[in-house]
């Protein structure tokens, strides 16, 4: 593993800047790992505010609204390991392969941001290096102890969505995203519809791709995991009780899931 650019030498990132990865419960002894690639929304100072107003970078297109509150709370009540990254997806998206437009938006839903355009190779090179890399070697790391100290391991990435994308309302509640695992997406489906009260999403409001997904492809599927991506609606998780009661569920949920595994991962 390349070691990571000493702060000293960082040309992007200061003292005042946090640290891309947000981690919890290192030693939690549950298969689960948990990932939040759109946790927080921070921008690294030099950035500015993207030519943003504040009205803009609170929006579901700087990260993914309520999911923190829900992912810190899950990874506590089943013990298992979490892993976010901090800075807005507007910086660098961390669920885009680094080649992709998308990985730093010119455009996300009908807002352009002036802080990316005309972006030189450089300064893109430079949010890879400091943001986008430290975050995924992070995973890697930590898969890579896994495996090698034979620990099961199941890797689950969090999101949310807007109930409300380019004017289309989204009738689903959770979604299940998923490209190659044919092992968990399915249990959770059927877990997830059997609570009686859910609108739930099979591979909506977003299927998983290679072009478009970083996470599970790569950390996920190239390793071999059992892997899925859960997406939440953002106006059900708003407040901490939402977040409390939807971490709650989820937790009974693939705790039941990690148990009926248990051969198998
Ligand atoms: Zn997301």
């Amino acid at each position: 593993m390349d070691s990571e650019p000493a702060r000293e030498t960082s040309l992007l990132l200061g003292v005042n800047d946090v640290d891309p990865v947000f981690e919890q419960n290192a030693g939690g002894r549950s298969p689960f790992l948990f990932t939040s690639d759109h946790f927080g929304r921070q921008i690294p100072k030099p950035l500015g505010d993207l030519g943003l107003p504040e009205g803009e970078l609170v929006r579901h297109i700087a990260w993914d609204i309520g999911i923190a509150g829900v992912a810190e709370r899950l990874s506590r009540l089943l013990d298992a390991h979490l892993i976010a990254q901090c800075y807005s997806r507007l910086v660098i998206d961390c669920n885009r392969p680094p080649h992709v437009a998308s990985s730093i938006p010119l455009l996300s839903e009908a807002t352009t941001i002036p802080g990316n355009e005309g972006l030189s190779r450089t300064d893109a090179e430079m949010r890879r290096r400091e943001i986008f890399d430290p975050y995924h070697r992070h995973i890697d790391a930590v898969i890579d102890q896994r495996l090698h100290n034979k620990r099961p391991t199941i890797l689950v990435s969090l999101h949310s969505f807007t109930p409300v994308y380019a004017g289309v309302a989204r009738p689903w509640h959770i979604g299940t995203l998923y490209h190659r695992d044919r092992t968990l997406p399915p249990l959770l489906l059927s877990a997830l519809r059997a609570e009686g009260d859910l609108v739930v999403g099979d591979n909506e409001p977003y299927a998983v791709g290679d072009e478009t997904d970083y996470t599970i492809p790569v950390h996920g599927e190239a390793r071999g995991l059992i892997n899925t991506g859960i997406e939440i609606r953002q106006d059900l998780i708003a407040d901490e009780i939402a977040q409390q009661r939807w971490a709650d569920r989820l937790a009974r949920i693939l705790g039941a899931i990690g148990e009926t595994l248990g051969p198998k991962r």
